[in-house]
């Protein structure tokens, strides 16, 4: 008897170790460009082991899966404009697939594996970072473009939820969120930028998926006096509709929808892609963050304008909810700049996605955001911009020369012309000379 249970016993290991390595076979590549990275997203049929490494002479990343198959398609993957010279794949020794990317340039690569959710399946994800980075150039120009004595622009940072692998939420026609929310967003960005003393900065410029930690640290990097988030969500129930208004919460969400769409906002990581491992380090730091009390005055603010915004947006379109709700939204959690989370409606109901379909919709929806953002801070404009300068009577400011600067640099960055600068000045030439003090003219 004995000798049968050991027996029953090693077939059911035996089984086991079987099943554990059944081979994992890859049915699709996707390619996901952004300003500063390439996203390389396999899927799988199976979870599967895999290394990366580098190898150099000619620039190579290799990944290596154990036991796995390749019968994805990668004919239509747009290298074009990514380090990725070519793809290339074999079958090695043990059942071994080897899949190489030939390079143009050194990169920092990353990879991790995503569990299947949300209908997507098991992923490998290969992040290639470039080495030099354009988005931090990008940003450090802005920076110094708004070191502007006294008369500096808001700064408003516009963020279009979900992208690349999350879709955010499908409506009819699968209509995606990431797209509507991305033209809201541009749309916006145009609004803010032509009214002066404003300046627009699109977090997500296009389709490619940012980390909901790094969407509210690009706004605080650009010292952003507003972070907005645009979404425009689903729900399971096809008549739910209305646009809303959200902030953080810090003790729990303020209604039932409010929470079940925080929660499916907060999801946006694992279906976008990042690892565990990245968002264990985020939490910690966010309940450190969320302890510190700088964070009341900007959920102060943020209420303050949420209110407003939502206000506005009442007079174009349906709301949801009267009031400005809240819930712990991950995208909100900044310290310092405040946050809100706008829905511009339910994508899921087929009467608002065909609406939020159309220019002329979107166009409205921003307009009423902006309207509500600007009634804002033309009360309460933060010190040392220039409509803070406009509210106190807006009187002639002092600038002083310094090397480098000539009359057209100094009236483009205060937004005035160069005939209005030699009139307020009494200048006959465009001579100028390092310490002489210039007049800039109230306009
Ligand atoms: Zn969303």
């Amino acid at each position: 008897m004995k000798l049968v249970r050991y027996l029953i016993l090693f077939f059911l290991i035996a089984e086991f170790s079987i099943v554990s390595v059944q081979a994992a076979d890859i049915q699709g590549v996707r390619l996901w460009r952004s300003p500063d990275s390439t996203r390389l997203v396999f899927d799988l049929d199976a979870p599967a082991e895999h290394k990366l490494f580098e190898l150099s002479n000619p620039q190579r990343l290799i990944i290596d899966i154990d036991s796995a198959t390749f019968s994805a398609k990668t004919q239509d993957l747009k290298l074009d404009d990514t380090p990725v010279i070519r793809l290339r794949h074999g079958a090695q020794k043990n059942g071994r697939l080897r899949i190489v990317l030939d390079l143009k340039e050194e990169v920092n690569p990353r990879s991790f594996s995503l569990k299947k959710i949300a209908g997507k399946p098991d992923r490998l994800v290969v992040d290639l970072y470039e080495k030099k980075q354009q988005t931090i150039k990008t940003l450090d120009a802005l920076i110094e473009s708004l070191e502007q004595p006294s008369k500096r622009d808001i700064i408003i940072a516009i963020d279009a939820g979900h992208g690349g692998e999350d879709p955010g939420a499908v409506g009819p026609n699968r209509i995606y969120e990431k797209n509507i929310v991305l033209k809201i967003a541009k749309n916006l960005a145009n609004k803010v930028n032509e009214q002066k003393g404003y300046k627009a900065l699109l977090i997500r410029e296009g389709d490619y998926f940012i980390r909901l930690g790094d969407r509210a640290e690009k706004a605080r990097r650009a010292q952003a006096d507003l972070f907005v988030s645009i979404h425009a969500d689903g729900f399971n129930n096809p008549k739910a509709n209305g646009g809303s208004v959200f902030t953080l919460s810090r003790r729990g969400a303020t209604s039932k929808m409010a929470s079940i769409l925080a929660s499916k906002e907060n999801q946006s990581d694992l279906i976008g892609g990042v690892d565990r491992i990245q968002l264990d380090d985020k939490e910690a730091q966010l309940k450190k963050i969320l302890v510190d009390l700088s964070m009341t005055r900007s959920m102060e603010t943020s209420l303050d304008i949420g209110g407003r915004v939502l206000k506005e947006m009442g007079s174009v379109i349906r709301l949801h909810s009267s009031r400005v709700e809240s819930a712990g939204f991950a995208v909100l959690k900044s310290p310092d700049v405040p946050s809100i989370l706008i829905e511009t409606g339910f994508i899921t109901n087929p009467a608002e996605a065909k609406k939020l379909n159309t220019l002329a919709h979107r166009t409205k929806v921003a307009k009423a955001i902006f309207r509500g953002i600007d009634s804002y801070f033309s009360e309460n404009p933060p010190e040392g911009t220039y409509l803070a300068w406009r509210l106190n009577g807006g009187n002639s400011v002092k600038y002083t020369i310094a090397s480098g600067d000539t009359l057209s640099s100094i009236a483009r960055r205060y937004k005035v012309s160069v005939a209005q600068l030699k009139k307020e000045n009494k200048l006959s030439s465009s001579n100028i000379r390092v310490g002489q003090i210039l007049l800039i003219p109230a306009i």
